[in-house]
């Protein structure tokens, strides 16, 4: 089963959410930023977390997701947008801690308990919006539960997980995002908050093979749920060798011209997929002609 995501209305309408399987996707960002379980954890929640963001935008429409921690990770930065795509890196991939005292992967540690979550929502036209919360967590799920009750003014319940292979790949990630509406009765919402209460970890749902509509029904009730689409998610980066070429080129010809003189050439890397880019020393003569054409 590959990952996807669904959106779907419960209760008449009066609660929205999102689940998504994310395991080959934060599987990927694992592989490609060589992060270890911890970091592994606090990217791949981050990132399922922005998917499901993606999900709330429309057509162009793009998000980033900044959580800048004190913790030993450093920041975190995740694009995503309405398509599905997500890439996202860990300042410092390579860390790891022992289990908390629930058996679980110590993401508090590894993110910090104090700095900011920040959204900047790309709506196109120029149209920005951005909204900035205090970490108040470091477990990412409740970090994001926190900025849809402060910034959006939206209460919402926010599960994300990730299980880690001894062999450092991933074992199973998604994770749910449920909304109340305004006016959602009393009623709907002791029954939801009772069935998150006995629920396992959105990662051992996962990990048993719980569909994201699957999980939703454990949460919402099958029978009180209308899913209205599902699309699929990956690991996707923009990069390419002509988009960090223009960016050289917007570097000016005296730069170039040591990058020739000095170093013979020069190498561009991504820091959202590790991909490499190099430039020989006739690709750097091309753009300083360009520069004085
Ligand atoms: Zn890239």
């Amino acid at each position: 089963m590959s990952d996807y995501l669904v959106r779907a209305l419960a209760f008449e309408g009066s609660v929205r959410a999102f689940a998504a399987r994310t395991t080959d996707t934060v599987g990927e960002g694992q592989r490609r930023h060589g992060t270890w379980p911890t970091a592994s954890a606090a990217l791949g929640r981050s990132m399922t977390a922005a998917l499901m963001m993606g999900a709330m935008l429309k057509g162009e429409d793009k998000i980033t997701v900044k959580i800048e921690g004190n913790g030993l990770v450093g920041p975190m930065i995740i694009d995503s947008n309405a398509k599905g795509e997500v890439r996202g890196y860990v300042t410092n991939p390579q860390i790891h801690f022992d289990l908390n005292e629930h058996g679980k992967l110590d993401v508090r540690r590894a993110v910090g308990t104090e700095g900011t979550l920040t959204i900047v929502k790309d709506l196109g036209m120029r149209d920005f919006f951005t909204g900035q919360v205090p970490i108040v967590s470091g477990e990412i799920a409740e970090d994001f539960t926190y900025y849809f009750a402060v910034s959006e003014q939206v209460p919402s319940s926010v599960g994300l997980g990730v299980l880690v292979n001894p062999d450092n790949t991933i074992l199973a990630a998604g994770g749910f995002i449920i909304q109340l509406m305004p006016g959602t009765d009393d009623e709907t919402i002791t029954e939801i908050e009772k069935h998150l209460s006995k629920m396992e970890p959105v990662s051992k749902l996962i990990e048993r093979g719980l569909t994201p509509e699957e999980i939703l029904f454990e949460i919402l009730g099958k029978e009180n749920v209308r899913i209205l689409d599902s699309a699929p998610v990956s690991f996707e980066c923009n990069c390419s060798k002509e988009r960090f070429g223009n960016a050289i080129i917007t570097l000016g010809e005296k730069e170039i011209r040591e990058m020739i003189e000095e170093d013979n050439g020069a190498e561009a890397h991504c820091h959202f997929c590790m991909e490499k880019y190099q430039y020989s020393v006739a690709e750097l003569e091309s753009f300083i002609d360009e520069i004085n054409a």
